[in-house]
């Protein structure tokens, strides 16, 4: 249930409905937005309106109930998109588009170095890099762990990119949150719940991406857990679904980007490499998620694709990402967007 407020309710006003709701040992949300003020009425709200009748109080316009069940996910809690910063003038949504760009695995320091300066000479905010690689295979390669999470955070020291990696368990979360500046949970754990809750309890920004079948309401659902734990800060990533078609290895649904914009005031960036698993197929789908109102992408980026470690096809050599790159400007332009 939402209160909507008046354009011109006081601070009065607000107050008031905010103790009427903490009274009852239930938390308030409250949206200032640019011109109105929402409070979300988080938890049992009949326990709320066997005491209270939030339509007569003063400086209120009207009562929402809210149908779905994520909340703070929701757009109806907050009407402006949210803006993730990250420090140094990298944000993600609203106007800002970020781009993150990196190896699948962080295999060596010179490997991670050497595509560290790629992604920033091409443009690039953010330098991604799996530390923690959750393979189909138990016998693949698993990934450095935190030797991995070093080199990333030194990459960061020597080229001023923000740095994202992946946690799989609660112990990886423990070391992620002290070399990185946004914790990733991949598709995998979409609904790991224990995961969720364990991110919740950071204060860094978390990239969920999306399941491998699950639906956009499950996939908010699962961003409600991160939320509700005090952690507000969460990116969506839409990254390919299962589908019967096998000429890409999942199925880019693009049509993700506007249906969570309608859906979320969270910001939502895409990532073609996983969507598709083909390198050719990775530049043509980054254009159409700008064009779909995306906030980002993350594009897998290895010095030598050839010899990488994990998915070699998919990525695209630091020449290919700089064309990309390029390319990629009139589509931001015409979007209003600004990197
Ligand atoms: C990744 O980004 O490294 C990854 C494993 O992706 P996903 O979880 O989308 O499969
Ligand atoms: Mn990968």
């Amino acid at each position: 249930m939402i209160i909507v407020m008046k354009p011109n309710a006081t601070k009065e006003n607000i107050d008031f409905v905010e103790q009427s709701i903490l009274s009852c040992g239930l938390k308030a949300h409250i949206s200032y937005g640019e011109n109105i003020t929402i409070i979300g009425v988080v938890g049992n709200k009949a326990l709320y309106l066997d005491k209270n009748s939030p339509q007569v109080f003063p400086g209120v316009e009207k009562v929402v109930q809210v149908s779905e069940s994520y909340k703070l996910a929701n757009k109806k809690f907050k009407a402006d998109p949210t803006v993730i910063d990250l420090g140094d003038g990298v944000k993600i949504g609203g106007e800002h588009f970020a781009i993150m760009a990196g190896p699948c695995a962080v295999e060596s320091h010179k490997q991670l170095m050497e595509t560290a300066m790629a992604a920033k000479n091409a443009g690039a905010q953010i330098l991604r890099g799996g530390a923690y690689k959750p393979r189909t295979s138990p016998y693949s390669f698993q990934g450095l762990e935190e030797e991995g999470l070093k080199y990333m955070a030194e990459a960061r020291e020597a080229t001023g990119l923000k740095v994202i990696s992946e946690v799989t368990s609660a112990q990886a979360i423990e070391k992620a949150v002290n070399y990185v500046d946004i914790l990733q949970i991949g598709a995998r754990n979409m609904q790991n719940f224990e995961l969720l809750k364990e991110a919740g309890k950071t204060n860094i920004p978390v990239m969920l991406k999306r399941g491998l079948c699950a639906t956009i309401d499950e996939w908010l659902n699962a961003a409600e857990y991160i939320m509700s734990g005090g952690n507000e800060n969460v990116i969506l990533c839409e990254r390919g679904i299962r589908t019967y078609e096998t000429s890409t290895r999942n199925t880019l649904d693009i049509s993700a980007v506007p249906v969570i914009k309608e859906k979320s005031h969270l910001p939502i960036i895409v990532d073609p490499s996983h969507a598709t698993g083909v390198r050719n197929y990775v530049a043509p789908l980054s254009k159409a998620s700008i064009a779909a109102g995306a906030d980002g992408l993350m594009i897998e980026v290895h010095p030598n694709p050839a010899i990488a470690l994990s998915d070699g096809p998919q990525s695209l050599d630091p020449d290919a990402f700089k064309t990309l790159c390029n390319e990629l400007k009139p589509f931001l332009d015409i979007m209003g967007r600004k990197l």
